[in-house]
Formats: C-alpha cells, structure tokens, sequence
C-alpha cells in the first residue's frame, strides 16, 4: 500500500507565494492510512528506521509538535505517520456486564455524547468537555489526548534543547516555570497535559497496548512514568507500540463525581 500525500499543502502554497523563509518549512512526510491493528504494526516495523508514528486526529502531531519543528537530538521528527482513524475497532464505546470499553480513535465529542458515559462515568464526559474547543474534540481523539506531548513552553519552543528533546538543561528550573510540577519532577518539571488522563486515572482504567512487541493491557496507574523512568517519554509506550483500547470498570454503587 503506497502512501496518502507524500507533502503538506500549506507548505506548497506559502512557497508559491513567497511566504516561507528557507529552514521554516514543514517538514514533508509520508501518511498512510491503515486498516486492521496488524496493518499498523506492519508499518511501523517495516518504517522504523523513519521514526514512524501513530496519527489520529492530528491536532497535537502534526498541527503542533511537526509544524513547529519541535525536534532535538532525543526527539526525531517522524518522517511517516499511520493513520489510526481508519481502523473500524479502534473507533466506537462498547458496554458490558463489567464497564466500557473505547476505542482509542474515538472523538471526544463521540465520547461526550455518549449516554452511558454521561450517565455513568460523568467524571469523564466532563473533563472530555473541557478539552480546548467544539472543533478540536471532534476530531481530537481520546488515544490522541492521552498520549499527548507536554505542554511546556520550553519544550514546544524551537530554541530550547532541554532534557526532554535530549538536550543536557531544563529551562524551566531558571526560567518562566509557572504550571509547572512543584513535586516530583527531576531533571524536567512538566505536568501531564492531558485532561482525560486525570479522569481515567480516578476511575481506575486500563490501557490496551499492541504493537511491534506484542498485546498486553496495563492499569493507567502503571501507563504514565516519570522522568526518574525516562525524560524522554511520558509513558511505557516504546517505538512501534500503541493504545488500541480503554476499559472502564463500572463504578462501585454510590460513587459521586466532581470535575
Ligand atoms: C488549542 C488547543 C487547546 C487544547 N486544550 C487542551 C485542554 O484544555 N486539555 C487537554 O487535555 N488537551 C488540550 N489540547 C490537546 C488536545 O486535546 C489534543 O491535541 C488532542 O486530544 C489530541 O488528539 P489527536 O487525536 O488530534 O492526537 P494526535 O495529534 O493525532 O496525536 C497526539 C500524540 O498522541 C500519539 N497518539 C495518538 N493516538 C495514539 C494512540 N492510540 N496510542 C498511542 N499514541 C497515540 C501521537 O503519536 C501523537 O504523539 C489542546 C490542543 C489545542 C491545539
Ligand atoms: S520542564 Fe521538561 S520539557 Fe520543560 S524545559 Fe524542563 S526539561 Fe524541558
């Protein structure tokens, strides 16, 4: 299978108006669209060596972290992104006996609008609901929120080579490090972006992992790591390995939530 588009659109019309300084452009990529969970691991093996990743929605990847080149020697730009939208299980919620089970390309607006999630699990329709804006959560996925790159000004900014980018300095410890971690941080400082990752975490969920190594399911307690573990990354996940699924035991009786 050949893929989608091989360059950015906006990158070929801001050079046929004059608008892009030499260095500034986006970076050209390949994207291909995949069908089953095996086809995506397929072509993460077979494009490892082009630092390929999972794209879902695309809002952080490529409209943020590829457009501002945020990149360093710990922190290669993927030159190949799969499409994981395209994958029928991977989109949708399924309830049994024991909970929920979604999809991690499942919008968040396909999440909030769920009536058992609203009904049930409130606790994560609403932090769904505070996610950025109407547009991002209908096509920002929950896979896609979860796993999130920091929000650090520092890192997203192209002049700062800190720890996370592989650099060897954590701006934030001498700079501007307002909502930044007052308690475990070393080496950096960031506090996890991800609104739904808090809520998933109360309600005691667990994340299905496939990839180039294989399928195991972890507990979100065990999902997300510390710098202590790895500055590098903010979860187990290692190169070639996804989230397919969230499960969601139901509550015990008589729970409340607030967000
Ligand atoms: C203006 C703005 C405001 C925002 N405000 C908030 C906010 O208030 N709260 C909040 O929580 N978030 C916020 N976000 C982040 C937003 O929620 C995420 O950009 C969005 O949810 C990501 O979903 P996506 O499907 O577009 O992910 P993508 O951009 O496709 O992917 C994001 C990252 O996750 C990885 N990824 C995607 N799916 C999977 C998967 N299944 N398994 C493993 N890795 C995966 C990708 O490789 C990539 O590194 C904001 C974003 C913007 C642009
Ligand atoms: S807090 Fe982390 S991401 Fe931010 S500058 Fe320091 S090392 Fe980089």
């Amino acid at each position: 299978m050949g893929p989608r588009h091989a360059t950015h659109t906006r990158q070929a019309s801001c050079r046929a108006e004059g608008k892009l300084k030499e260095g500034y452009e986006m970076r050209a990529f390949e994207l291909y669209d995949a069908n089953s969970i095996k086809e995506a691991i397929d072509l993460l093996r077979a494009n490892a060596a082009k630092n390929a990743r999972v794209v879902a929605g695309g809002s952080d990847l490529v409209g943020g972290l590829m457009k501002d080149w945020v990149h360093g020697k710990g922190l290669a730009l993927p030159e190949v992104l799969v499409d994981i939208t395209t994958i029928k299980e991977l989109v949708g919620i399924n309830e049994d006996n024991g909970g929920l089970t979604i999809g991690a390309a499942t919008t968040l607006s396909d999440v909030i609008d769920h009536k058992t999630v609203s009904s049930k699990f409130s606790l994560l329709s609403n932090a769904a609901l505070s996610v950025a804006s109407p547009l991002i959560r209908n096509f920002g996925t929950i896979g896609g929120n979860i796993n999130q790159r920091p929000r650090c000004w520092f890192f997203r900014g192209e002049d700062f080579n800190c720890y996370k980018k592989g650099g060897d300095f954590c701006y934030a410890v001498t700079g501007d490090n307002r909502y930044h971690a007052i308690i475990g941080g070393e080496l950096c400082y960031i506090v996890h972006p991800s609104d739904t990752a808090t809520a998933l975490m109360a309600l005691n969920a667990s994340a299905k992992i496939d990839g180039v190594n294989g399928s195991k399911t972890v507990s979100f307690d065990e999902y997300f790591t510390g710098p202590r573990v790895d500055v590098l990354r903010e979860n187990i996940l290692k190169p070639g390995e996804f989230m397919t699924h969230i499960t969601i035991p139901n509550p015990p009786g008589g729970v409340k939530f607030g967000w």
